[in-house]
């Protein structure tokens, strides 16, 4: 293998960060990262950053072209569909190799009382027959889901405050992980939380939340994942990703 390689790691999750912190000290590897901006203050990556949408898939496959872009990491979100989607698109159309890295989700243990549902409408849906007191922890974006809500208390986690229509009764909570298993249970027994939303983002960084739930005994709405875009490996792990990448010539 000669020259330099150009990477574009899509980014916004613990795992791109970490990815690209590896990547910045790979021998002839030039590495970019790419953030949606949707974070005020994100934590940013090591390495060079670019943040904004690229324009639909014909940004993105513009913007490989002109960049020179040898390999593409799709390690966004599980929940950001519409990247993954562009993304898968525009690689095929420029013919740049792509790789997803996705946490794995989380699955349901001993003691745990999920309901499993397909999207925040129809967590919004099943929630008053689950509930009264609700630790809302399903990002910004979407919370409009539940403003009709008038019965139930919410107490809204986000990182920055949300823009779109919030139920009657919340309380609005700016954090954003690790969390731990105290604060969890404290932030819950404090509020008298009796239900927990969430979508299956997976990882350690929130997962305390849903170890607090279990020990109290509170049931969780659990959003799944949308699948990822077909015909697109799929990885787990930082070093999956990293041995992907050293695998033939790019
Ligand atoms: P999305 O719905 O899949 O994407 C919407 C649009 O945002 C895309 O079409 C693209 O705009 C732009 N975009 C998204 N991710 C981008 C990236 N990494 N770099 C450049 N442009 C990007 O995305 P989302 O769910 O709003 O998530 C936005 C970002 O937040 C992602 O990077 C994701 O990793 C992170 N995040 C999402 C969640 C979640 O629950 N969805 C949670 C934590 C972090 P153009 O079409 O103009 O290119």
């Amino acid at each position: 293998m000669s020259g330099r390689r150009r990477v574009l790691v899509l980014g916004g999750t613990t795992e791109a960060r970490e990815l690209a912190r590896r990547l910045a000290t790979a021998p002839e590897v030039d590495v970019t990262s790419s953030l949606a901006g949707r974070v005020r203050d994100p934590v940013l990556p090591e390495g060079e950053v670019r943040v904004g949408g690229f324009g639909g898939e014909a940004g993105l496959a513009r913007w490989l072209i002109e960049q020179s872009i040898h390999r593409v990491i799709d390690a966004t979100h599980p929940f950001a569909a519409t990247i993954s989607s562009h993304a898968a698109q525009a690689a095929a159309q420029v013919h740049v190799p792509l790789l997803v890295l996705r946490r794995p989700a989380w699955v349901p243990g001993v003691g745990d009382r999920w309901h499993a549902v397909g999207s925040l409408q129809q967590a919004a849906r099943i929630l008053p027959r689950v509930g009264r007191r609700v630790l809302l922890t399903t990002g910004r974006q979407g919370v409009d889901a539940f403003a009709h809500l008038d019965d139930l208390a919410f107490v809204v986690r986000t990182v920055d405050p949300p823009d779109v229509p919030l139920p009657r009764q919340h309380t609005l909570l700016f954090d954003r992980g690790p969390y731990t298993l105290d604060g969890e249970l404290g932030l819950m027994v404090r509020h008298g939380i009796d239900v927990v939303v969430t979508k299956n983002s997976g990882g350690q960084a929130t997962a305390a939340k849903l170890e607090a739930a279990q020990r109290l005994g509170i049931p969780v709405v659990m959003v799944s994942r949308p699948a990822p875009p077909e015909g697109v490996p799929v990885v787990d792990t930082v070093e999956d990703v990293l041995s992907w990448l050293d695998r033939g010539p790019v």
